[in-house]
């Protein structure tokens, strides 16, 4: 139980009940990437912009808590940053979810830590990230 309660913390839900950014964007420049995780079904479409007020980021998808508020804290935390920044929160938080130190502040990003504990998950959380390195490459960003 101690787990659980650990990993559905109330931010987690709180974001999948209301994601922040959702929706398609439109319009030119708008990179838009679609992201699967066949092992829970989760899907995800990501809309990217990259201007002179840093990304602007939308997202619609379907499928569980973790990976949809794992959508919407995302997107809360790169929305306004430069496409660099977006690509080293997204190797942190990565680092993040395998256990690793993440060598960047991730803030609130920081709520789904408990997830390394839970393989199963891995991949739930870490879908929107693995979509967001995929746009980034698009738009020229060097992702590492
Ligand atoms: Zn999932």
């Amino acid at each position: 139980m101690g787990l659980l309660d650990d990993i559905y913390q109330d931010l987690i839900l709180e974001h999948y009940r209301s994601p922040r950014q959702h929706g398609a964007l439109q319009g030119e420049g708008v990179v838009s990437q679609e992201g699967v995780n066949p092992s829970c079904g989760d899907e995800l479409t990501l809309y990217l912009r990259c201007g002179a007020g840093g990304l602007d980021v939308g997202f619609v998808g379907e499928g569980c808590a973790i990976s949809q508020a794992s959508a919407s804290l995302m997107a809360s935390a790169i929305k306004g940053k430069d496409a660099g920044h977006a690509a080293a929160l997204s190797a942190g938080f990565q680092r993040l979810i395998r256990g690793e130190e993440p060598g960047v502040d991730l803030g609130d990003l920081q709520a789904l830590a408990g997830i390394a504990k839970l393989p199963a998950r891995v991949k739930c959380a870490v879908l929107p990230w693995k979509t967001l390195d995929e746009a980034l490459a698009r738009l020229g960003v060097d992702v590492r």
